[in-house]
């Protein structure tokens, strides 16, 4: 594979920067919700209107009746129930025994040039699932790999870790903004304060606001991030319960929803899943350091995977000391940011949000500390800084407008 060869350059512009001082602390929050993101996608009109009676619908009437009827002809052992007019279950509804008739035979049927018009809120279940459990796969695998293991105070807790990710596999899904508690966000879980709050499954849930997720055409955020990042904030919930501290806080805990949205942007535990995310989108390891980080980076970005819009990207070093920005800096460098990270095609808030934690804007310019990106995945524990080392890894984000 091709190497990515960095500049090497030292820039003296930025500055003396003061490093954060970082300290352990075992306060926590009493609030319960553990938000994503302060969404900056509106929600689409689409689903202002949407209620829970019409979950299965709209059903496409005619494709349905001839699924179920062939179903009938071809697979007479399921039960699609006694609803119709035959009582015999072919009503055109997309009911749930249809659903699961669905699921056992539906590709046997479109194999056959056959087509069903899906309800909407069907496919986009099918997809929550299936995103659910790919995350849980890559968290069972990453927390299977040795270099994970290695990093783990107790090791007796992994078996145990492993048990746990295996039961999060519930959802609770909201179409309509003004039937959920947190309308301004992509999805929340719980924050469990004792070991039997951990089973319980309103504490393993993942909430998702379907209507900031999908504009009724189309997927306008990751579903895939969502969930990778809600079931890190559940993963967090046991390794902090068990006394594993995943990462070293930088920051009070806040102790109200308002604190909590205030100091969002630079909150340890958001960190924690934006740093996972982040992970799974450029494939890193657990042992990897910023440099390798930043050519995984740099790879995705030549795949077309990842898309900076508005900036010229650079590699460089700096004697420039790197720090976690403050709630105001990484604010402001996020405003730089927002909507001009995309993986996939869509805007990667975890990406943007961690950037702008471990930015330092300067001149229009934003210098990424990758040195503290790769402390943090190297530890998990949190970056702490070396006074001995006088070159520091950082990934500049030029304005396009600016560059010549
Ligand atoms: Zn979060």
């Amino acid at each position: 594979m091709e190497k990515f060869r960095f500049k090497q350059l030292i820039e003296s512009k930025l500055g003396t920067v003061k490093p954060l001082l970082v300290e352990e602390s075992e306060t926590s929050a009493d609030e319960c919700n553990v938000n994503i993101a302060q969404s900056d996608e509106t929600a689409d009109a689409f689903w202002d209107n949407f209620k829970k009676s019409t979950l299965v619908k709209p059903y496409d009437y005619n494709s349905t009746v001839r699924f179920q009827k062939w179903v009938k002809k071809n697979y007479p052992s399921i039960n699609l129930g006694t609803f119709g007019i035959k009582k015999d279950g072919v009503d055109g509804k997309f009911g749930k025994l249809t659903q699961s008739a669905w699921n056992r035979v539906g590709n046997e049927y479109l194999k056959g040039g056959s087509q069903l018009n899906l309800p909407l809120t069907f496919t986009i279940n099918e997809d929550i699932k299936r995103s659910i459990s790919k995350a849980r796969n890559e968290y069972l695998k990453w927390f299977s790999d040795e270099n994970t293991r290695k990093k783990f105070k107790n090791q007796k807790l992994i078996p145990q870790l492993l048990k746990y990710i295996n039961t999060l596999t519930s959802y609770k899904s909201y179409y309509n903004k003004n039937q959920s508690p947190n309308p301004k966000t992509f999805g929340w879980v719980k924050y469990a304060k004792s070991a039997s709050q951990l089973n319980e499954l309103k504490y393993k849930s993942i909430n998702l606001n379907v209507f900031n997720i999908h504009n009724g055409k189309n997927y306008i955020a990751s579903l895939d991030q969502v969930t990778k990042h809600e079931m890190g904030h559940l993963i967090d919930n046991f390794l902090r319960i068990y006394k594993e501290p995943t990462y070293i806080l930088t920051q009070n805990t806040p102790t109200s929803q308002q604190e909590y949205s205030q100091t969002y942007i630079t909150n340890d535990s958001e960190t924690y899943s934006r740093l996972n995310n982040f992970r799974t989108i450029i494939e890193a390891g657990p042992m990897d350091d910023g440099n390798q980080m930043l050519n995984k980076f740099f790879n995705k970005i030549r795949s077309g995977t990842i898309q900076v819009k508005g900036f010229d990207l650079s590699a460089m070093y700096s004697s420039t000391k790197p720090r976690k920005a403050s709630v105001d800096q990484a604010n402001e460098i996020m405003k730089s940011l927002r909507k001009m990270i995309l993986v996939n095609g869509l805007s990667s808030h975890n990406t943007q949000q961690l950037f702008s934690e471990y930015g330092i804007q300067s001149q229009g310019n934003i210098y990424v500390s990758f040195y503290l990106l790769g402390r943090l995945n190297q530890t998990s524990k949190g970056p702490e800084d070396e006074n001995k080392k006088s070159n520091y890894l950082y990934l500049k984000f030029t304005p396009i407008n600016q560059s010549v």
